[in-house]
């Protein structure tokens, strides 16, 4: 790169903490600013738009992109980025596989919007009133953005040259990364970067139960005594750590709570949610179905649990909306 790097972040259908990991390098963040000039940050910096549009195509090095697919916007922006920069990098769950927003794709726009203007309990006297797509202002008409029906991870909608998972992304990964890119040490087009291959179990150092260890019964967090050192599965407590990709170093683990999931499936898993089902099948107590379903019971919105992070990207959403679905 000749001069300094040109760097880009953006939001989109995001719900901005990662846009906090990035303001939690902290003092790192002067060493950002002496060895790349950041040209556009919303969140941060009075860019605009149009700023963007002005600049020669691949004039921007290295594109941060965080955040869903969910409106118009979203996309044009996700496509302008896309051009003017040359390498593109999903940041983030939401970028990476749909994340938090991703989940909408259980429902259709109208459900959502009948819940959000119109039956939410905490409404007020808005209640019913819905946002109209234009309207007149004194400085002209104005138009939102149009919501689509269905959220779409970055790669669904652009080509993507690197993922950086997490919700959000832990601060340590986000600065090795950039010392990588920095670096020009960058793996083949298309990897997860900041993350290991292996799972959360890999590295997890809780005692794990005695082989064959079986599950009788399932519980929530809240509803046990968790011991801090043991495996949540060996407590009856369902822990995506099997089926989500190292790399986080574990900070929810260290918490005393199981891990949710938030750094996708690793290398070679295609699906966490079936994987999931798989991996604690084999761990139920019983081979008479009926005893089975009444100890599944025990694992309360199974599709949030195992798809929490991604079902926007997952074979679920394929089946309801086809990959290419808009
Ligand atoms: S990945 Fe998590 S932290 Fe980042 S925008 Fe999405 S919900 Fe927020
Ligand atoms: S299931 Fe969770 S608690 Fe158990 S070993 Fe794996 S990561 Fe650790
Ligand atoms: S432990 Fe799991 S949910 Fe927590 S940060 Fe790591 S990958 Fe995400």
């Amino acid at each position: 790169m000749a001069g300094k790097p040109k760097l880009a972040f953006y939001w989109a259908a995001s719900c901005g903490g990662c846009e906090i990991t990035i303001t939690e390098l902290g003092m790192r963040l002067i060493d950002v600013g002496d060895l790349v000039d950041i040209v556009f940050w919303p969140a941060a910096m009075d860019f605009k738009y149009d700023d963007v549009a002005a600049m020669k195509d691949k004039e921007i090095d290295i594109c941060f992109y965080n955040g869903a697919i969910r409106n118009s916007e979203n996309e044009h922006v996700a496509k302008m980025l896309r051009a003017k920069s040359k390498l593109l990098v999903a940041f983030g769950s939401c970028s990476h596989l749909g994340g938090i927003p991703g989940l909408a794709n259980l429902f259709d726009v109208e459900t959502m919007l009948q819940r959000v203007f119109d039956t939410a309990p905490t409404l007020d006297e808005s209640r019913g009133t819905r946002p109209q797509m234009k309207n007149k202002m004194p400085e002209g008409e104005i138009e939102i953005p149009k919501l689509y029906e269905r959220v779409r991870t970055l790669a669904q909608t652009v080509e993507v040259d690197y993922f950086l998972p997490g919700c959000p992304p832990v601060v340590d990964q986000v600065w090795n990364v950039f010392q990588t890119i920095l670096a020009g040490k960058l793996p083949a087009k298309g990897s997860v970067i900041g993350a290991a291959e292996k799972t959360n179990c890999d590295v997890c150092t809780r005692k794990k139960g005695a082989s064959g260890m079986r599950i009788k019964e399932f519980k929530r967090p809240h509803q046990v005594q968790l011991d801090p050192e043991m495996c949540f599965l060996t407590q009856g407590v369902v822990c995506l750590g099997p089926v989500t990709r190292a790399g986080c170093g574990l900070p929810c683990l260290n918490g005393n709570m199981p891990c949710r999931g938030c750094y996708g499936p690793p290398e070679g898993v295609v699906d966490q949610g079936s994987k999931l089902v798989s991996a604690v099948a084999s761990l139920v107590d019983t081979d008479d179905p009926k005893v089975l379903e009444k100890i599944l019971e025990g694992i309360v919105d199974p599709v949030g649990l195992g798809y929490r992070f991604g079902l926007a990207a997952s074979i679920l959403s394929d089946l309801k909306y086809g990959k290419k679905g808009a």
